[in-house]
Formats: structure tokens, C-alpha cells, sequence
């Protein structure tokens, strides 16, 4: 089979990953999805092997590795559940890098090295019922006062907000600017008198990933809370969002490459009118057109993936990965389900539960069609 690599460096980590994704992940994954919750040991096993935290420096208890690593982590993990990706996410991803980045020296002390170990867990909050893909357009407000600035505003479908620690929230404080220079990132701890989980959703996806829709009323945050410069918290959560889009590719190439080989194995053992399915043509190019477009979808991701760690011209290609590699594998559940029968949608199989779980992707972290508008302005400026 043609196989491509992230990096050849990488080349002998991906099998350590996929070993200890299938040892100690797997039955893991089982478990959350019997019980619909995610147990206190999916933290530990990444934490006891090193894989929480692992993209930020070493300075904040970090570790240290790059953005190829991370995702193929990300890839791996996605093998057995997506409640790992976003375990790793939540150690490594926008908000400790951006709070690393652009905290000030109290705030990284404060909150990073907490973040990257876990021991604390941190909410994104942009998206309102007013604004989702069209983000510009929140209607949360920070007004400010003598020592500080009062938040008053609703947030809906913020991930792990009903547990998290801290929310990064961002809040319009000069309605002309907006976004160029009008919308501010704040830190909120969930002990402020002025921050409420209102309710918690879930998604068609595993029942154990929960959303929270959270509101802030007359919520007072310090000066120092502020995260980064006030009136560029666009800026703090746009720079994050290309390592995000990568991130979300990946975990689209390890789930539809766990899919595939589910379909694979069904298929060989299988018997319909005295043969094996795989032995039917209908049913080979199901699998070769999955094998194809996981193919393709490697090569767009990785060469993507490369440029943005060698900080070569990436142009839109993070938004092509993203846009791609969710229909991709949108594409493989649904022939991984045909290719099942009846095990592919009854509940308890791994093929539903998958089915279920990947369609969020063509919707978060900016929707297909938002991929789309980036990549066509590029086209035609
Ligand atoms: C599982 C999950 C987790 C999430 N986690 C978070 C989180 O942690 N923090 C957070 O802030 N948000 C989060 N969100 C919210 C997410 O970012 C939004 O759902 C997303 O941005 C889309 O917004 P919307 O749902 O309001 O859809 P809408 O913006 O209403 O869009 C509806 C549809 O119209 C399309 N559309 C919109 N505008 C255009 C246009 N101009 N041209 C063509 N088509 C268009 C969209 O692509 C989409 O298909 C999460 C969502 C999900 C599903």
C-alpha cells in the first residue's frame, strides 16, 4: 500500500503512537462510549505518556515538540475516539498556545503550566446565537470601568465550558472597530460571581463531548485579565485558527483511515451468497475510492502541514486541508456504512458511533463553506 509520511523523522513515531493508541486508548474508547462519559484515566494514560501538554515549550511544563507531531498525535489518537484529540486540544491547543503567546508574565504563570498538564481546563467562548460563522458580528459587550472592564453578553456551543476553568471570551468594547480593532480577548475564571453555565448540549456525536451555552452578567474582570492587546482579540484567536484547521485535517485522515480499515476487515470476513464481500466489485471500489481519497487527502494535509512549520508560503492551503480532509472522511463513514449493513447503524458499533461523530467537523472550527469563501477570496484579490 502507498503510505506517505509526515516527515521522514516522524516515520518512527507513528508506530509507537498507533501501538499505544490501540493498547491503551481502544479500550478506552469503549468504555466512553458504554457509559457516555469520559473517565478520569484518559486523562492520566496521556498524561502518564507524555502526550498532554505536548506542543507547548518546555518552560510551562511542556512538551516541546512541534506542530508535525502534535497533529500526527491528533491523527492517531482520532483512531480510537475523538475525546483524545480534544484532551490533547485542550493541553495544546488555542487556548494555552494563545494564552503562551500573548498572555502577559502573570497569566502564563498563572495559567499555562496548570493548562498543559491538565490540572486545569480552559473554554474558547466566541461563537453567539447571533454569530457563528459570521464571528465578526458578536454582540457580547466589555464596557470599561474604574480598574477594569464589566462583560455582559451570551455564549452558545462553547465545548467543555460547563467543566472548564477558565473561559477565553471574546467581547466588543468599541462597536465602530469590531474586529479591526474593536473586539477583545479576556480571561474569565468560572469562580467569577458574574459567569453562569446556563445549559449543556450534545452533539448527534458521542454523548460524552459536552457544549455549553454560558452567560456573563455585569461579570468584572481586572485590567490584567485582558489577553493581549485590547482591541486586537481577533487577532489572538485568528492566529490560532490555521494550527486549528491543520489540526482538524488530521484528525479527519486518522478516523477515516481507522473507517477504512474497519470496512476492509468486514469485507474479507463477511459471507453474502457464498462469498466474502470483498470479493465483490461494487464493494472493492468503495474501498479504492476511500484508499484514493485518503491518499489525497495525506498529501494536501502534509504539505500543508510542512510549510506552516518551516514558515514557508502556506497561502490558503490550511483552509483547503480543512475543507478537504472533513468531506473526505464524510465520504468513507458513509461507504464504511454501506459496506456494514446493519452493523453500520445499529448503536454499540464503532462504525456508527464514527458515522455520528465526524460530521461535526465539516461545521466547527469554521464550516465548509467559510473554507470555501477564504479560498476563493484569495483566488480573486
Ligand atoms: C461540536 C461543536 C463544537 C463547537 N465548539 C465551539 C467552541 O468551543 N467555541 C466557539 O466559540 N464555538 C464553537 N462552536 C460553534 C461553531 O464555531 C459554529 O457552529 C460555526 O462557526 C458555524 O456557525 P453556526 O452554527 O451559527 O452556523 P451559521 O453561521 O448559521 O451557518 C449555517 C450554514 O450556512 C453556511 N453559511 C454561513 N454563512 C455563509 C455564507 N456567507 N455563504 C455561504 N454559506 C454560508 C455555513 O457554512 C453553514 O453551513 C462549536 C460547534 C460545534 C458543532
Amino acid at each position: 500500500m502507498f503510505r506517505q509520511e509526515i516527515s521522514p523523522d516522524l516515520a518512527e513515531i507513528r508506530p509507537v503512537l498507533r501501538k499505544f493508541t490501540d493498547e491503551i486508548l481502544e479500550p478506552i474508547a469503549q468504555e466512553i462510549d458504554r457509559t457516555n462519559t469520559v473517565p478520569q484515566r484518559a486523562v492520566d494514560v496521556l498524561r502518564e505518556h507524555g502526550y498532554l501538554g505536548m506542543r507547548l515549550p518546555q518552560e510551562f511544563g511542556g512538551g516541546g515538540h512541534d506542530l508535525l507531531t502534535y497533529c500526527l498525535a491528533l491523527e492517531e489518537f482520532s483512531r480510537a475516539h475523538r475525546v483524545f484529540t480534544l484532551i490533547l486540544d485542550s493541553t495544546s491547543g488555542l487556548n494555552p498556545i494563545a494564552i503562551a503567546k500573548f498572555g502577559n508574565p502573570e497569566q502564563k504563570d498563572r495559567y499555562v503550566r496548570k493548562l498543559a498538564t491538565g490540572e486545569l481546563t480552559a473554554a474558547f467562548a466566541l461563537t453567539e446565537p447571533g454569530a457563528g460563522s459570521d464571528s465578526q458580528s458578536i454582540r457580547t459587550q466589555a464596557k470599561k470601568v474604574d480598574g477594569g472592564w464589566v462583560i455582559n453578553g451570551l455564549k452558545h456551543w462553547i465545548s467543555g465550558a460547563d467543566k472548564a476553568d477558565l473561559i477565553l471570551v471574546l467581547a466588543v468594547n468599541d462597536s465602530a472597530k469590531r474586529a479591526k480593532g474593536g473586539i477583545t480577548a479576556f480571561l474569565v475564571e468560572k469562580t467569577n460571581p458574574g459567569f453562569h453555565v446556563n445549559r449543556v448540549d450534545t452533539t448527534m456525536g458521542s454523548e460524552a463531548i459536552k457544549l455549553a451555552e454560558i452567560s456573563f452578567n455585569d461579570c468584572f474582570v481586572k485590567d490584567s485579565d485582558v489577553l493581549g492587546e485590547v482591541g486586537f482579540g481577533f487577532k489572538v484567536a485568528m492566529e490560532s485558527l490555521n494550527s486549528g484547521r491543520l489540526g482538524v485535517a488530521c484528525s479527519c485522515i486518522g478516523a477515516a483511515q481507522r473507517l477504512l480499515e474497519m470496512s476492509i476487515d468486514h469485507a474479507k470476513n463477511r459471507e453474502t451468497f457464498g462469498e466474502p464481500l470483498s470479493e465483490r466489485q461494487s464493494i472493492q471500489w468503495m474501498l479504492a475510492e476511500s484508499e484514493t481519497e485518503l491518499s489525497v487527502a495525506r498529501a494536501l494535509t502534509y504539505e500543508s502541514l510542512r510549510r506552516t512549520h518551516n514558515a514557508t508560503d502556506i497561502g490558503t492551503s490550511t483552509s483547503m486541508s480543512k475543507l478537504y480532509c472533513s468531506e473526505m472522511v464524510a465520504r468513507v463513514a458513509d461507504r464504511a456504512v454501506q459496506i456494514h449493513g446493519g452493523m453500520g447503524i445499529v448503536k454499540g458499533y464503532p462504525v456508527e458511533r464514527f458515522y455520528r461523530d465526524i460530521r461535526h467537523y465539516r461545521i466547527g472550527e469554521g464550516a465548509s463553506e467559510i473554507q470555501k469563501m477564504l479560498i476563493a477570496r484569495d483566488l480573486l484579490k
